[in-house]
């Protein structure tokens, strides 16, 4: 039954698969304190399913196992950026793997149903639903946790989408995965923003994709300098690692690059109306930030790019409709400093209203005159 299951796997368009019981988690507990103590950061509503998370049948009452799956989404190496352009976290580049993933955890479910008769019962989960992925996936042997705390997996690497068929149907699983980080540290190393407080310990509070991806208001002083000209996501300690090496192209094609996401032209991108914006990232994980959210990304990544190049059109951004986006643009008129930047703040501080906004066009309009 279960070679059957893993054939249909494969041949459903999943790249790894393996199989775990339905025990609790061992990590649940060091996953419950990383939620206490706020390393979840803007991920609040993470607290919310936090028990759910406990083990596979707080999902399932009568799942006795797991079988999880993953896909490679590697589109290649990809040339760093130009001066003015930016950085598009990896899984970014295609189509929302969520619902990619979805259809085709829905036909192996329902494989899975024909192969163990009248009386199978299962469901299917893709990093959306309250379930510890990386786990399963470690206990299923198709990876280990890196120090990163990126599953690993030593054919693919960690550019994999994870996915889950919780099912009561009683499978062998598979033997557990065992760490391989050794004595590297170079993921640790090597993040801009110091987003890890030890090895596998993540404060999400600092990391630049949860900063670009998740946060809502405006982004910490303190970080923009840091987050240099990623606009969604960041990668860096993935693309350090030693494992990465091995990492293949996908044969998927919905993870295929779209023109203009591998290496963004910052200005092109922050001159986007609605209409356009909804055209470029049609079926995209990218507009989980929402325009405003990117807007604002974009903003801190053209200040951080020094380059007098990027002032018309954050100038222009100064009259956005979102104090957010006006507030950001402030502050990275104030970081390229500059005749053309100065005047611009100083016009946007004579009719603005917002007091939040006004206070960063004072601190920008500070740093411009030490
Ligand atoms: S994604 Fe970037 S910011 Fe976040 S932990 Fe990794 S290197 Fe640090
Ligand atoms: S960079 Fe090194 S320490 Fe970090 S996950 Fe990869 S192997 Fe582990």
């Amino acid at each position: 039954m279960k070679s059957e299951i893993r054939q249909l796997a494969l041949h459903l368009g999943f790249d790894v698969v393996g199989f775990t019981n339905a025990e609790d988690f061992g990590r649940w507990d060091f996953y419950r304190q990383w939620l206490e103590q706020g390393f979840a950061g803007s991920m609040g509503y993470l607290l919310k399913h936090r028990d759910l998370k406990r083990g596979p049948r707080e999902l399932l009452p009568q799942c006795r196992s797991v079988v999880c799956v993953a896909q490679n989404y590697y589109a290649g190496s990809s040339p760093p950026p130009g001066d003015l352009e930016g950085w598009i976290s990896r899984y970014a580049w295609g189509e929302d793997y969520h619902k990619e993933m979805k259809g085709r955890l829905l036909h192996l479910l329902r494989g899975i149903q024909e192969i163990g008769g009248s009386g199978t019962r299962g469901r299917v989960f893709v990093d959306t639903g309250p379930f510890l992925e990386r786990e399963a996936a470690m206990r299923s042997g198709m990876g280990f946790i890196g120090k990163n705390s990126c599953l690993i997996n030593q054919k693919f690497g960690s550019w994999l989408f994870l996915g889950e068929v919780l099912t009561n149907l009683p499978l062998e699983p598979d033997p557990p995965a065992v760490p391989r980080c050794g004595r590297c540290t170079r993921c640790l190393d090597a993040c801009p923003t110091n987003a890890f407080v030890g090895p596998y310990l993540l404060d999400a509070r600092r990391c630049i994709s949860t900063l670009t991806i998740e946060l809502r208001g405006p982004i910490p002083r303190d970080f923009r300098p840091l987050m240099g000209t990623h606009v969604f996501g960041c990668d860096i300690c993935q693309e350090v690692c030693p494992w990465n090496r091995f990492a293949r192209v996908t044969s998927h094609e919905a993870y295929h690059p779209r023109a203009g996401l591998q290496a963004p032209d910052l200005v092109e991108l922050m001159g986007l109306d609605l209409e356009d914006y909804q055209k470029l990232f049609r079926k995209s994980p990218v507009k989980r930030a929402k325009l405003v959210g990117l807007r604002r990304n974009l903003a801190v990544a053209l200040g951080n790019t020094g380059s007098p190049e990027a002032v018309p059109v954050l100038s222009l951004a100064l009259d956005d409709p979102e104090p957010l986006v006006r507030g950001h643009a402030a502050w990275a008129l104030g970081r390229i400093g500059g005749a053309a930047a100065r005047q611009a703040l100083k016009e946007r501080l004579d009719k603005e209203g917002e007091a939040e906004v006004r206070e960063e066009i004072v601190a920008a309009q500070r740093r411009l005159s030490t």
